[in-house]
């Protein structure tokens, strides 16, 4: 049914939306949503879409929530976010990222699904061994969710093309598995005055923060934690040393949460704050991190002013 469309301030004001608020409010087990501070912008937004009863009964329990409501969910339908790397990170971020309805998505990914992607990778399936991961994932997209332009970026992410992929994007996720792509998109997402969500993964061991350095005052870079690379084969990657399948679900789902509370501005931004995931001890850690006055990039004297830094220098 497609008959009646209302506007996303109007799912605000609907009855059955205000039944869940007041009963949330009384609800000693409700969660404390009430807490988290919303975007004043949220208000202003103007967004010119409209919903059709099926988006209404799709977002409902978005809808619902105070920090997201009917302008909140236009938001995230009218949201572009770029995802680099459709593995194990990129697969939940994708899937979730569809699921809540973010309008443009951008799968950046230049491998084929093998058989030992499948362990974690849970975007793709058996019968899609040897197809590219950006047309395994736009066909787990479309299945999810129509409202969703998945566009298939199908390249290695590089130093050539790098800022005119960002470019046409709101929010930045990495989900790449190397080094080299991470210190690249982070410089890319500097330059280009892009918000970064970016996670890793190892073994048991996880990590996430936002990055946005380009707003100076307070906000870190991915360089401010770790200035450069590591020499090659100090640590290992994840097909030499490993990593648990339901890891990746863990980092890249709250992944997905983080993108999200970027496009509404809802709650408290995790730039400035790395968290720590230790799988086999159960535990989270959340600690500050400042940006560097040294940092290369976003420090007071940055030495990297552009990607060349990322050209290869080849062998003479
Ligand atoms: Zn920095």
């Amino acid at each position: 049914m497609r008959g009646t469309r209302c506007a996303p301030d109007a799912v605000d004001r609907l009855p059955g939306r205000r039944r869940f608020s007041q009963y949330d409010r009384r609800s000693p087990d409700a969660p404390a949503t009430g807490t988290i501070p919303m975007d004043s912008s949220r208000q202003q937004a103007k967004t010119g879409m409209e919903f059709t009863e099926e988006q209404i009964e799709r977002y409902a329990r978005h809808i619902v929530l105070r920090e997201v409501g009917g302008v909140g969910q236009a938001k995230l339908l009218n949201a572009r976010v770029l995802v680099i790397g459709a593995g194990g990170l990129g697969s939940p971020l994708l899937m979730y990222l569809a699921a809540a309805g973010v309008g443009t998505l951008g799968v950046a990914d230049d491998d084929t699904v093998s058989l030992s992607n499948l362990q974690r990778q849970i975007a793709h399936s058996t019968g899609r061994v040897g197809v590219p991961k950006t047309a395994s994932a736009r066909e787990t997209i479309a299945a999810l969710n129509p409202d969703v332009n998945a566009v298939s970026h199908e390249t290695r992410v590089g130093v050539d093309n790098v800022l005119d992929l960002v470019a046409d994007y709101d929010v930045v996720a990495d989900g790449s598995d190397n080094f080299d792509t991470r210190f690249l998109v982070n410089d890319a997402c500097m330059f280009a005055r892009k918000t970064l969500v970016s996670a890793s993964l190892l073994r048991f061991d996880g990590q996430l923060s936002t990055f946005k350095a380009y707003r100076g005052g307070g906000h870190p870079c991915y360089r401010c934690i770790y200035p450069e690379p590591p020499p090659a084969g100090l640590v290992p990657s994840c097909a030499e040393g490993g990593v648990l399948g339901a890891l990746a679900g863990a980092m890249g789902s709250l992944q997905a949460t983080e993108v999200v509370k970027e496009i509404l501005g809802a709650g408290e931004s995790l730039s400035g704050w790395l968290v720590i995931y230790d799988a086999l001890a159960a535990n989270w850690r959340k600690v500050r991190v400042r940006p560097d006055p040294h940092c290369p990039l976003c420090g007071d004297s940055p030495t990297i002013r552009d990607l060349s830094v990322h050209v290869r220098q080849d062998p003479a």
